[in-house]
């Protein structure tokens, strides 16, 4: 089954006003939604844009690993989430292909919803999410 879709692009921002003042007022994407995320320690903004999505990142922590990417590379683009019909499946693909992921199992957020990371070292520098939407694709 091939991806669904570019769900979002992260990016990871220093100032949430600054990056809303462009992305929502300056480019006109529409706020989707906020949410003040401790486990990860992050405000998360979400803006839409056709089917797909940016999600703005900022930590609200020194020592979350946004915060540590954040000190080490500065503002800017962080992973790129592809929508899935099957996780699990898309991840055994990943691997039966040489590809290292990050988490070896699906995680899963608060609404039940599941993701994985595969390494930006065997992507050619970028972070790639998998994101399961199920009932699609
Ligand atoms: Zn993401």
């Amino acid at each position: 089954m091939p991806p669904i879709k570019i769900d979002h692009l992260a990016v990871v921002v220093d100032d949430m006003p600054a990056a809303l003042n462009f992305w929502q007022q300056a480019l006109g994407l529409t706020l989707g939604g906020t949410e003040h995320n401790e486990h990860e320690a992050v405000d998360i903004a979400f803006l839409n844009v056709g089917e797909s999505r940016v999600e703005l990142l900022k930590p609200i922590t020194d020592d979350s690993g946004i915060a540590k990417y954040l000190a080490k590379r500065g503002p800017g683009m962080h992973h790129v989430c592809i929508a899935v019909s099957d996780i699990e499946a898309a991840m055994a693909t990943i691997r039966a292909n040489g590809v290292e992921l990050i988490n070896e199992t699906p995680r899963t957020r608060e609404d039940g919803t599941r993701y994985a990371f595969v390494h930006p070292k065997s992507t050619g520098g970028v972070m790639v999410e998998l994101y399961e939407l199920k009932g699609q694709g």
